[in-house]
């Protein structure tokens, strides 16, 4: 999508940190990161979301969740981490394209919403 900012990240328009690429999968530090490590990883395709993902484009999802274990073994997040994505409005998304959050480096808070 060529008003996206993660597209145009990906396309090299938009500079980023970036700590794992395949063809199908672009990983990045967040750029205000919300602990020690704060990385998103995302599909190399323009889905919106999570309620995006269906049959065609689950693919991406599922090479996403092999990436991880490899970006957090990288990022040294020996000692667990979360994974995040937040979804439409009340998800509190605000960039819309399909992203997932590394967090980890420290002991996360227990609260979830
Ligand atoms: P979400 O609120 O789940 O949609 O998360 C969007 C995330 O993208 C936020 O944590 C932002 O800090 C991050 N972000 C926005 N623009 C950039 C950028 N240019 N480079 C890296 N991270 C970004
Ligand atoms: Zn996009």
């Amino acid at each position: 999508m060529s008003d996206c900012i993660f597209c145009k990240i990906i396309g090299g328009q938009i500079p980023s940190s970036k700590v794992f690429e395949d063809e199908m999968v672009y990983a990045f530090r967040d750029i205000e990161p919300m602990a020690p490590v704060h990385v998103l990883v995302v599909p190399k395709v323009h889905i919106p979301s999570a309620d995006g993902v269906n049959t065609e484009n689950s693919a991406y999802v599922a090479r996403i969740f092999e990436a991880i274990p490899q970006i957090a073994a990288a990022e040294g997040l020996t000692n667990g981490y979360r994974v995040i994505t937040n979804c439409g409005e009340d998800g509190c998304q605000t960039v819309k394209h399909l992203h997932f959050h590394i967090l980890g480096g420290k002991k996360l808070p227990e609260t979830m919403a």
